[in-house]
């Protein structure tokens, strides 16, 4: 695919939704409630290496959500597919990012690794000896798929650390029900401090872009993620990455994508390029509404959903 057919893709899209305002930030976390509305972005990084970009690509904003589908990726090189299907699960929840109900009605399975509940399951499952060990593998491993060290936004972490009460809930019903892997407060901790990675846009699709390539970084060449992992991890992107609105998200666009509640939204587009965009305002279902459509735009303009085949084009 031409670069320059995606920057036009890309212009399109950014003109047709800058001025929608619909949605609301994030208001649980305290500091996401503060985040400049206006804020729009998108960014494309290609297996060439190409990076294109449009509007606020290079401000910093928090990847909450977004992270769980990277560190999903350090747990299962340690462990296998198989393995954290069976500690964690690969299914649909059906239900909100934070539903305690879903973990009830599941006799505290988590189902899966990209809702709250698994994420948190998923960090204390990534292998060390202790909380420190575990952080700096998840801060190295994020630093790899990005190509360059992320840092706290630690405004974010103690808005969000001095805010946990339902998160610590849900950790300390996986503790109950035997899906916590590690110290109970550590991987709440730890899970809370991955959310709070300050991440641009660019950095995203740059993120993204490692599993459109089979978990090699297109900037620095470096093998990542085992290639193995990365379809079972774009299964789980497709079935939660936009919680609630994932079955709406593929209907519209056939592609693995990931949300965060703080406006980030990744898709991958396997063989081709890392897409992200961000706008902090979000729908019902914690995802960026601006971001859901220019992507969406962008995909069709581009022809890109693998689920649409034209027969006079075979
Ligand atoms: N850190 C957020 C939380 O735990 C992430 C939620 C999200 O981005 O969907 O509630």
């Amino acid at each position: 695919m031409k670069s320059h057919d995606i920057e036009h893709a890309m212009k399109l899209a950014y003109q047709q939704y800058k001025h929608n305002q619909s949605g609301a930030n994030a208001s649980y976390i305290p500091a996401l409630a503060g985040v400049d509305s206006e804020l729009f972005a998108i960014a494309a990084v290609t297996l060439e290496g190409d990076v294109i970009t449009i509007g606020d690509a290079q401000r910093h904003f928090a990847i909450e959500s977004i992270s769980k589908a990277f560190n999903l990726s350090l747990a299962m090189d340690d462990w296998g597919a198989k393995e954290l299907r069976a500690k964690v699960g690969s299914e649909a929840t059906g239900e909100g990012f934070n539903s305690v109900m879903a973990l009830e009605l599941h006799k505290g399975r988590p189902m899966s690794p990209l809702v709250n509940a698994g994420a948190i399951s998923t960090v204390s499952l990534v292998k060390a000896s202790s909380a420190d060990e575990r952080w700096d593998r998840m801060s190295q491993r994020f630093e790899s798929l990005c190509g360059q060290p992320l840092a706290l936004m630690e405004e974010v972490y103690s808005s969000e650390s001095d805010n946990n009460e339902h998160n610590r809930g849900i950790s300390w019903l996986l503790k109950s029900y035997g899906y916590m892997y590690s110290d109970t407060e550590d991987a709440l901790d730890l899970y809370t401090r991955m959310c709070s990675f300050g991440v641009t846009t660019r950095d995203l699709a740059m993120m993204a872009s490692c599993y459109a390539s089979g978990g090699a970084n297109p900037l620095t060449r470096q093998q990542v993620v085992h290639a193995s992992n990365v379809p079972e991890i774009l299964a789980d992107m497709v079935m939660e990455g936009l919680y609630t609105g994932s079955g709406s998200w593929l209907y519209d666009n056939g592609l693995p994508a990931k949300s965060g509640v703080g406006g980030g939204v990744i898709c991958v587009v396997p063989g081709v390029m890392g897409l992200a965009a961000f706008s902090p305002k979000l729908d019902s279902s914690g995802n960026s509404i601006r971001a859901r459509l220019a992507l969406t735009e962008m995909i069709a303009h581009l022809r890109l959903n693998p689920l649409v085949t034209r027969w006079k084009e075979l």
